[in-house]
């Protein structure tokens, strides 16, 4: 399991190499009108992170001691809502906003209804639940935010605050949870990540959630790209042991993927119970092959996987006044260059620089 006694000395959660231009992809993908990579998968939804700032310190993905990005280097409001359009135009259809903590941006109502108004079908956000209030969810969601995913990796207040590493109880999430379903959105559900001799003990109470909320409760594999660069293949919680851990408890029955770019793979309680479990398998059960997510950073890097080693910096075309061509050529070309998996498993696997807060999850 994780070392958590070891010191980081980190000054940046992402200290990698200089990104560039990606480079050009063929005609037919630049006209093609819709983002394609050169692995035949369309790209259909975009993950904007919009913040690299957290008020929590999860242990599997940002160390304490870690500074963030200067303002004047993130992408501001009006240009997030600028990209969501111009994404909107190349076919993208749902934009997650996440980063760090996407409640911490002072202009998240703008960017929600710019989002919102940009032609994508579905605008939805992930969220560490800590801070969320009822009349400001209900304000999100009449600006057009749909669904919500809020992280929670354990119920028993001392391993929350053990993985979390943050000055917020465990309460004010299960509070924000529940204002979250009060608001009334068409979707919340809840993730957890599980690491091995941390919060196993966690799964089947959190399970309880999906069946006391009637919500998905979505348990992740650990994926290596935590800042303290501890991750090991062993700490990995892997689906098959999760849903096993539930089964023994409450009775799973199979219900496959949502649709197959999906991340998770449901199952339903055979009690006829209420929610639902999804696990999300990166490193056990690869899914690439149908993925159609494209991901840019706060500080408008494109990363065509979540994995990418490469990343291509877009900021320098929004500060310079780009037109929505020049833009839209930029993310067909970093689309063109996407991976077609990961390798977690493989001996070949290279780890990204960016930690999954500096990423946008
Ligand atoms: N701060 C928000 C939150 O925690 O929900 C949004 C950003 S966070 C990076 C998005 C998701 O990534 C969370 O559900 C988090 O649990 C997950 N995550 C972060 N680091 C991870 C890792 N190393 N492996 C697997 N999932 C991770
Ligand atoms: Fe912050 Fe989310 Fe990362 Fe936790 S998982 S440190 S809440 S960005």
């Amino acid at each position: 399991m994780l070392d958590l006694s070891l010191p980081q000395l980190q000054t940046s959660a992402f200290a990698g190499r200089p990104a560039a231009a990606p480079p050009p992809a063929p005609d037919a993908a630049r006209r093609a009108g819709h983002l394609w990579d050169s692995h035949g998968r369309r790209i259909r939804d975009l993950r904007l992170s919009i913040t690299d700032r957290c008020n929590f310190r999860c242990l599997y993905c940002l160390e304490p001691d870690t500074t963030f990005l200067p303002s004047r280097e993130l992408v501001g409001a009006a240009d997030h809502v600028r990209l969501a359009r111009i994404a909107a135009s190349l076919g993208i259809e749902k934009i997650r906003l996440t980063g760090g903590e996407p409640t911490l941006h002072p202009a998240l109502g703008e960017i929600i209804a710019g989002v919102a108004a940009s032609g994508v079908r579905d605008v939805a956000i992930t969220t560490n639940g800590a801070t969320l209030e009822r009349r400001t969810l209900e304000r999100w969601r009449t600006l057009g935010l749909r669904r919500v995913t809020i992280s929670i990796d354990a119920v028993e207040p001392a391993t929350f605050a053990r993985l979390t590493r943050s000055r917020y109880d465990v309460a004010r999430v299960l509070d924000g949870i529940q204002a979250t379903l009060d608001a009334g959105f068409e979707e919340t559900k809840l993730n957890a990540v599980v690491i091995r001799g941390l919060n196993e003990d966690q799964i089947v109470p959190l399970t309880e959630l999906a069946r006391r909320y009637d919500v998905e409760m979505r348990f992740i594999e650990f994926m290596p790209l935590d800042d303290g660069r501890e991750w090991r293949r062993e700490d990995v919680v892997a689906a098959d042991e999760i849903v096993a851990a539930i089964d023994r408890v409450h009775r799973l029955v199979p219900a496959g993927r949502d649709d197959p770019s999906a991340t998770a793979l449901r199952y339903r309680f055979a009690d006829g119970a209420p929610g639902s479990i999804g696990v999300i398998a990166p490193v056990s059960r690869p899914f690439c092959g149908a993925c159609s997510r494209l991901r840019i950073t706060a500080d408008g890097k494109v990363r065509p996987c979540l994995f990418s080693t490469r990343e291509y910096d877009l900021r320098p075309l929004l500060v310079a006044g780009a037109d929505d061509d020049a833009i839209r050529q930029f993310l067909a070309d970093a689309t063109w260059t996407k991976q077609a998996g990961h390798g977690i498993a493989t001996s070949a696997f290279e780890r990204a620089d960016r930690t999954m807060s500096a990423i946008g999850g």
